[in-house]
């Protein structure tokens, strides 16, 4: 039975996320792995550095043969060859002689400290190898020497499962050995507008027709949250029309995001077919915008199933619930915590706002650029707050938060502010 009390916006969250498990992993290569989430513990494949080697270009010695180096007493040595990185070992630093280094390079039997060229009379860079080397300050027994194992051991700890792989997190796999990572699946998410006043963007618009933005802007969220949309289009204020795009949705995703005919409106379809092609569990919510909020889930014949959002035609409202609700469920999919993944910043409201006293309101602002000595932000109204203001919205960067129980905050008031600009990986 579908539940009509208002619910507030953690019991609505929790009821969604109570079921919501991570996507079964897949092994994709590492080329193709950044943005996804590990889902196992990676270990290092190799050893990082795999062997002793230079860190710098210079001379490989013996300590005690430098140790009493100083500029105006230099210690000569025999240069017996060179070794450069890709090659190796090198021949044998025997006591009295140098091999010049280069940085990379493995580090030759024998030495076991570099001397940087900056210490000695050789010339930097390609030169003919001298035959006599002055070198003009000591080094101390490993210096300028990087040790086999001193990034990562084989078998070693590298990336906890649930890591998001950024770029960094590309090169510790590729410099330990992993051409291919085992990565949550990315969740497909159809996305249907439903509406008789829709026209795709970029087709031309009849007398009586508006674009279809929330077909756009839930694509970009879709994308944004590192997750493939399915743009399954327009469907008619019709059931047929709604239940056939619903269908080929459950079909072709794992959740389904449909914006509009959500509310009491006599054309307010998708709630009837959610509970006709699967379940309707909820569908109030005591926020602003985006009260209306449908949510359920459709069994698919091959026993997975498809997680169903009818949310508020609404421009704002659907940015906003797409925020708050769907988001979430993505990460989680993802293998990431099942948070919204932005950071709250505290701030302060630089002109008064008014809201409706029973709901939680999320107010579209934009942040002064530095916060102030007590660390707070100035939240600047991005402008009208209605929920079909898509001006304001489009250069808000954070979202304000007014708790129920108010009717609204003065200016100057203390309030917490969502970045929508940021995102916790
Ligand atoms: P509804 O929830 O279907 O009653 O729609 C509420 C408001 O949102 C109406 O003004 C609709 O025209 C508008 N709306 C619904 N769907 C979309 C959409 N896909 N793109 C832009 N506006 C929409
Ligand atoms: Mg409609």
């Amino acid at each position: 039975m579908p539940d009509e009390r208002l619910l507030s916006l953690e019991e609505a969250r929790s009821r969604i996320l109570q079921d919501v498990l991570p996507l079964r992993p897949e092994r994709v290569p590492l080329s193709e792995a950044l943005g996804r989430v590990l889902a196992e513990d990676t270990l290092a494949l190799l050893t990082s550095p795999p062997w002793d080697n230079s860190a710098m270009d210079g001379f490989a010695v013996r300590s005690d043969d430098v140790a009493t180096a100083t500029p105006a007493a230099p210690v000569r040595l025999a240069v017996s060859g060179e070794v450069a990185a890709g090659h190796g070992p090198g021949t044998t630093v025997h006591p009295g002689t140098a091999v010049r280094i280069l940085t990379g390079a493995m580090l030759p039997p024998g030495a076991d400290a570099v001397v940087p060229v900056e210490a000695t009379d050789a010339a930097m860079g390609v030169a003919a190898l001298p035959e006599v080397v002055s070198i003009r300050a000591p080094a101390a027994v490993g210096a300028h020497i990087r040790l086999a194992g001193s990034d990562i051991h084989q078998g070693d700890p590298l990336l906890p499962a649930g890591t998001r792989i950024g770029p960094a997190a590309v090169a510790a796999l590729a410099a330990t050995g992993h051409a291919h990572v085992e990565v949550h699946r990315r969740p497909r998410v159809a996305i249907i507008a439903t509406g008789d006043e829709l026209s795709p963007v970029g087709e031309p618009l009849g007398p009586a027709s508006i674009p279809d933005s929330n077909s756009e802007s839930i694509a970009a969220q879709v994308i944004a949250a590192g997750a493939e949309p399915v743009r399954l289009g327009i469907a008619i204020d019709e059931v047929e029309a709604v239940r056939e795009l619903l269908i080929e949705g459950v079909l072709a995703a794992d959740v389904l995001v449909a914006t509009g005919g959500v509310s009491v409106g006599s054309r307010d379809l998708v709630k009837e077919v959610f509970a006709e092609v699967g379940s309707l569990d909820l569908w109030r919510v005591a926020i602003q915008p985006g009260k209306p909020l449908a949510y359920g889930s459709a069994a698919r014949p091959d026993g997975g199933y498809c997680i169903l959002f009818g949310l508020p035609g609404n421009p704002v409202s659907s940015f906003v619930t797409f925020e708050l609700f769907v988001r979430p469920v993505l990460r989680r999919l993802r293998g990431e915590p099942a948070t919204q993944g932005r950071p709250v910043v505290r701030a302060v409201l630089d002109a008064p706002v008014s809201k409706s006293p029973d709901r939680r309101a999320f107010i579209r602002v934009r942040l002064g650029e530095e916060p102030d000595a007590a660390g707070r932000y100035r939240a600047y109204l991005a402008g009208g707050q209605g929920s079909h203001v898509l001006s304001a919205l489009a250069v808000a960067n954070g979202l304000a938060v007014i708790p129920e129980g108010l009717p609204g905050l003065p200016a100057e008031a203390e309030v917490e502010v969502i970045r929508l600009d940021v995102e916790i990986a």
